[in-house]
């Protein structure tokens, strides 16, 4: 059907509902170059200032989702008929190393993930990225590799390719650079169109909600949460979201190899040391909670206490290890990858300047600081330093004393020591009086469909 694009741009600017047809011309005009890049971003923008309703994101979920190729694990082998085939998205924060975790946890407990994960650009740093620090990892996999995987190993974690939801990375790019990122109905489409195409039974969204978060307020992430349940609920995909606090950077350590290396130690319960196991203790709380949710969603228990027993066996035999490490070597880790993670020369060690206690971290400041040592991107194509990373040793709340250590930053030495000792300094509030000291549970509020 032929509309006229100006026609359907004022329409959204003038807050009047497209009709499914509509929203298809626009997509497929986008897709296939006949609209150009100047009035999709108009109509972005329109969206972005107005929002659009909850049945205009489906429909735009759905087309985006069938812009590319929709796997569907059923027809392609009967052997997955009564498998439990299910995947958890994260909206992303500093240390978010739950994918590694739960990849391994999830398939030791009999679950199927064919995740898909992004790479960082930002202070939050990419899945993708991550685990492009072992080395001979590959995330670009042909469809013959996925199903190899799935079958073999149970898991595995790809890039995104031109095949899947192809008109969700030509709308990112575009959103990427006209300001229109931070919309809900554009951000709930993007992601949950890029589920669907994963041929799930079941998602369970991590929405990361604090100053290390995509999402800083409550209010934000519960309207995300719903979206992205509502959406996905619609599509025939089992959903629910959970909300989880993000203060601070998670678990001990941040940057590319060295959240990998702290995967391994959560996953084969064995720390360097006891302070690391306890500023991990959150993390491993909130991979096993997630975990259990996924399960009773995807069918495989209908107990989330007896979920939760499942999940911590599966740590505590170190079978979630072993087949986090049969994953990575599956997709092209070099033999004895583990002992080869790469890890900066250069230590600075940041020390406490007065007695006091840790009131709270500026997680920002520190994924800035990061981006600025090769943690991360400030451009698509910058080079990443994998070997770049923190190693933070105080939690919010701790009592801490003139001169102990706060950090420790591994480096490449091309920066000015002191410069970057000023700038970490203003990561960690200190005050004279005891702060609240946190619990280990992150999770703040479950969002389920029945609620919304
Ligand atoms: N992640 C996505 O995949 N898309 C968005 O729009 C935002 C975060």
């Amino acid at each position: 059907m032929n509309f006229n694009t100006v026609a359907l741009i004022k329409k959204t600017r003038n807050k009047t509902a497209l009709s499914s047809d509509e929203i298809k011309y626009l997509v497929d005009g986008f897709s296939t170059g006949s609209i150009p890049d100047y009035q999709i971003s108009a109509w972005l923008m329109a969206v972005f200032l107005n929002s659009i309703s909850v049945e205009e994101t489906n429909t735009l979920t759905q087309l985006m989702a069938h812009s590319g190729k929709m796997i569907d694990w059923r027809k392609i082998s009967p052997a997955y008929r009564d498998a439990h085939i299910v995947d958890k998205h994260s909206s992303g924060g500093i240390g978010d190393k739950v994918s590694f975790i739960l990849i391994g946890l999830c398939t030791a407990m009999g679950m199927k993930i064919p995740m898909m994960g992004g790479r960082g650009l930002g202070h939050t740093g990419g899945t993708i990225d991550k685990l492009e620090s072992v080395p001979g990892f590959t995330t670009e996999l042909g469809f013959n590799d996925l199903e190899r995987l799935f079958s073999e190993v149970g898991s595995y974690i790809m890039g995104q390719t031109q095949d899947i939801c192809p008109a969700d990375k030509k709308l990112y790019s575009l959103r990427d650079v006209t300001g229109t990122v931070e919309s809900l109905p554009l951000i709930t489409a993007s992601i949950v169109s890029k589920k669907l195409a994963e041929g799930l039974d079941a998602i369970v969204y991590d929405v990361k909600c604090g100053s290390a978060a995509f999402m800083e307020s409550l209010a934000e992430a519960r309207a995300l949460a719903q979206s992205l349940v509502r959406v996905t609920q619609k599509s025939g995909v089992k959903a629910k979201a959970l909300i989880t606090r993000m203060q601070a950077p998670l678990g001990a350590y941040v940057g590319n190899s060295l959240e990998v290396r702290e995967s391994l130690n959560i996953l084969g319960n064995e720390y360097p040391s006891a302070n690391d196991r306890r500023l991990a203790e959150p993390l491993k709380n909130l991979c096993v909670q997630l975990a259990a949710h996924m399960a009773v969603l995807s069918g495989l228990g209908t107990d989330m206490s007896a979920m939760i027993n499942l999940a911590k066996e599966k740590i505590n035999d170190g079978q979630a290890l072993q087949k986090f490490k049969a994953m990575v070597t599956a997709q092209g880790g070099k033999p004895g990858w583990e002992e080869k993670l790469p890890q900066s020369k250069n230590k600075l060690v940041l020390e406490a300047p007065k007695n006091g206690y840790l009131e709270s971290f500026h997680s920002r400041g520190l994924g800035l600081i990061g981006i600025e040592l090769g943690m991360g991107r400030k451009k698509a194509d910058d080079k990443l330093n994998f070997g770049v990373g923190y190693k933070i040793s105080v939690a919010e709340g701790d009592e801490v004393f003139k001169g102990q250590p706060l950090l420790e930053l591994y480096h490449d030495g091309t920066h000015n020591e002191e410069m970057l000792r000023d700038e970490l300094l203003h990561c960690f509030v200190l005050s004279d009086s005891p702060s609240q000291q946190l619990n280990d549970n992150l999770v703040i509020e479950i969002v389920e469909g029945e609620q919304i």
